[in-house]
């Protein structure tokens, strides 16, 4: 071998010894790192196969497949379609369906988490968290615990400083325990209020639990206000469920509970941080899963805590740990993004809805809705227009006495009755959460309600003739008697019953 060849073969041996370096780091590397990617896959790739599986589903955008949903015969998993539609695919609507607008089901809110699919996925393994407690003994996840701290902290709608924290099975457990502990204050049997209209949960969880302890006495003024020696327990909504308007306490003295349920930027300016006694929240309006069941309350007074606790206790023992998992992962997600993805869509989709809809019924002389003002949010740092969960809509006329009947009977729309709220039956509320293909048929059924108005035969009709106008009414072939037709001469404002439709304008 001379010296060239000799050079060669030793580069060569060298070249040999790096790459046969670099390959074993590498293959050590994949061995370490890979070997957890192989394992994690062993037991958790079938069930993502399955999710995602589900997901890809096709339901022509009107319904959706789930993981636990019914399987058909050819084994697949069966679509659950979106109100008024139906088929395999959910592509048929169904024209004359009824529509369920009574349920406030947070639906709307699903896109959102659709979009967000791969940073809110949780896996959930076979042995997670199979005992009663966590491993400091208590039924709270600290992760969570600090995860809603630090939400708040955002968005700055209640004060944090100095409170105790607790979980429930969505709010509406922990309302029953806070009325217990609250009524606990006093040897008096306590008197539990609220402002109507009122969200009707307050009512009948409180007369179904029929305590020695505590009574439903209903609106707040009917009460005295300033009777110091009963020990009144007053439900603060706010904003308040069914109108949106945001609320204050009422009477003097009493023990609150304020129930903030939609105290969030989807829903409501947030214009000051709540600095209450108990103030009560739920996963159920912040994120839409109502269907997770997760509430927590914030406690100034440690004793009204530590009842708070035994209740829950001995009630259902805390919050399943797969819910908490649940809770944890979606509000990481909204902590990381400072809430401002989650509630530019929650607002900009509760915003136009209320807008379609105040407008449609702005024309109306037959319903009205609540009136809401724009006004100054502190989240969003501007003045911001209304954006409620619900209409809270009253029949303006007599004779549509019970207004719930009247939007079943004529739009085939499902809403709840005024009077569950405290409030008359001319008054029912209608839920605009629910998906968009639920608010498209709503509003639409809304507005053939309105526009027929003032051409369905038998419809009233309000003529007003005041400010010197003359109305030159046509009437159109409609059998309208001669004597209605002489009653509108000289009177400033008449009604009549048509039995068709007419045309009219001022001259
Ligand atoms: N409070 C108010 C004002 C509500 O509207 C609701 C839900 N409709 C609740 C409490 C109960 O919510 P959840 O039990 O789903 O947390």
């Amino acid at each position: 071998m001379n010296t060239t060849e000799s050079f060669t073969m030793s580069t060569l041996k060298l070249g040999l010894v790096y790459c046969s370096l670099i390959f074993n780091v590498l293959f050590v590397y994949k061995y370490l790192h890979g070997s957890h990617d192989l394992v994690d896959q062993k037991w958790s790739k079938s069930a993502a196969g399955e999710a995602e599986a589900v997901a890809a589903v096709s339901c022509s955008g009107h319904g959706r497949a789930y993981v636990d949903g019914i399987i058909s015969g050819d084994g697949k998993p069966v679509c659950e379609c979106n109100a008024c539609f139906t088929g395999l695919d959910c592509s048929q609507s169904v024209p004359g369906c009824i529509l369920d607008a009574d349920s406030g089901n947070p639906i709307y809110l699903e896109p959102y988490w659709m979009q967000h699919a791969a940073s809110t996925a949780i896996v959930l393994s076979g042995w997670h968290r199979m005992g009663y407690e966590y491993d400091d003994g208590s039924l709270i996840s600290k992760e969570l615990h600090s995860e809603i701290f630090k939400l708040h902290d955002i968005v700055k709608n209640v004060n944090t400083t100095g409170r105790y924290l607790i979980f429930g099975a969505g709010s509406t457990q922990l309302l029953g325990a806070a009325v217990h502990s609250l009524s606990l204050e006093s040897s008096q049997p306590a008197k539990v209020v609220a402002s109507v209209p009122y969200y009707p949960v307050y009512k009948s969880q409180t007369e179904l639990l029929d305590s020695t302890m505590y009574k439903f006495m209903g609106d707040t003024s009917l009460q005295n206000k300033s009777d110091s020696s009963t020990n009144f327990i007053e439900f603060v909504t706010s904003p308040n469920n069914p109108d949106g308007q945001l609320k204050k306490a009422v009477l003097e003295g009493s023990n609150k509970i304020h129930d903030l349920a939609y105290y969030w930027p989807h829903y409501s300016p947030i214009v000051a941080p709540v600095d209450e006694d108990i103030a009560i929240f739920t996963l159920s309006k912040l994120t839409g899963h109502a269907g997770s069941r997760f509430g927590w309350a914030l406690i100034k007074d440690k004793a009204v805590y530590e009842r708070m606790v035994k209740y829950m206790d001995l009630n259902t023992y805390g919050v399943a740990r797969e819910t908490q998992l649940r809770a944890l992962k979606l509000l990481q997600h909204v902590v990381q993004g400072r809430g401002n993805d989650l509630f530019e869509f929650g607002y900009g989709t509760m915003k136009r809805r209320w807008e379609l809809l105040s407008k449609t019924l702005e024309a109306s002389q037959r319903f009205s809705v609540q009136h809401l003002s724009s006004q100054y949010c502190t989240f969003l740092d501007s003045y911001r227009t209304p954006s409620p969960a619900f209409a809270w809509i009253k029949c303006e006329q007599e004779d549509d006495e019970e207004c719930s009947k009247v939007v079943l009977g004529e739009a085939k729309v499902i809403g709840r009755a005024g009077s569950l709220f405290g409030a008359g039956n001319g008054y029912v509320r209608i839920s605009l959460t629910d998906s968009q293909d639920h608010f498209n048929n709503l509003l639409n059924r809304m507005k053939k309600l309105v526009s027929q108005e003032r051409t369905q035969s038998g419809t009233r009709l309000h003529f007003d003739t005041t400010a010197n106008k003359t109305w030159d009414v046509e009437y159109q072939n409609m059998g309208v008697d001669q004597e209605m037709q002489g009653s509108l001469d000289g009177k400033t404002s008449v009604a009549v019953h048509l039995q068709a439709a007419i045309t009219f304008a001022a001259t």
